[in-house]
């Protein structure tokens, strides 16, 4: 896999939190507007500022957001996540393959899971021979490349695939 150099990052509001986790099993670094307080009258800005501070693509589904951070924010029209998902594949903005390189809930990068670690996890699968765990260490969570990742990653080729 070529380094993450060219990889797009990206900025989402509070309206799309499905999108967010599909971005991020993605492997995609994906901030969410989750991070500021509820309320806020001034977060508009507040996500512009960041989305050029930080590099970030700000994907959004208010018009007028949309409008102000121009050439940096993308105004997702889909209705359900597999149509955001195409919409930005379309574009040629993101590559939808599943790679399960970040936490979803938190967006960390994750790291090989220690056998401690599996052992320590309540709903770890009883059949582990051919599965692969990861950790996210923030949340002390566990991840393997079984059921729900499958399911995601076999909606995203049957919609993708190129085969
Ligand atoms: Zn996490």
């Amino acid at each position: 896999m070529s380094a993450a150099r060219d990889e797009p990052r990206f900025l989402v509001d509070r309206m799309l939190g499905t999108l967010t986790r599909y971005l991020r099993f993605m492997g995609y670094d994906t901030e969410s507007a989750h991070s500021i307080r509820p309320g806020n009258a001034r977060e508009d800005t507040i996500l512009l500022k960041r989305a050029e501070q930080e590099g970030r693509i700000l994907l959004t589904r208010d018009r007028e957001l949309a409008r102000r951070g121009g050439d940096r924010a993308i105004l997702v029209t889909g209705a359900g996540v597999i149509d955001q998902v195409g919409q930005l594949a379309g574009r040629g903005v993101i590559e939808p393959e599943l790679r399960m390189t970040r936490c979803s809930l938190c967006n960390e990068p994750l790291r090989a899971a220690s056998a401690a670690q599996i052992r320590g996890s309540a709903y770890a699968p009883e059949k582990r021979d051919d599965l692969v765990f990861l950790w996210c260490r923030p949340c002390r969570r566990l991840y393997w490349a079984g059921t729900h990742a499958r399911n995601i990653g076999k909606r995203l080729s049957e919609e993708f695939g190129k085969e």
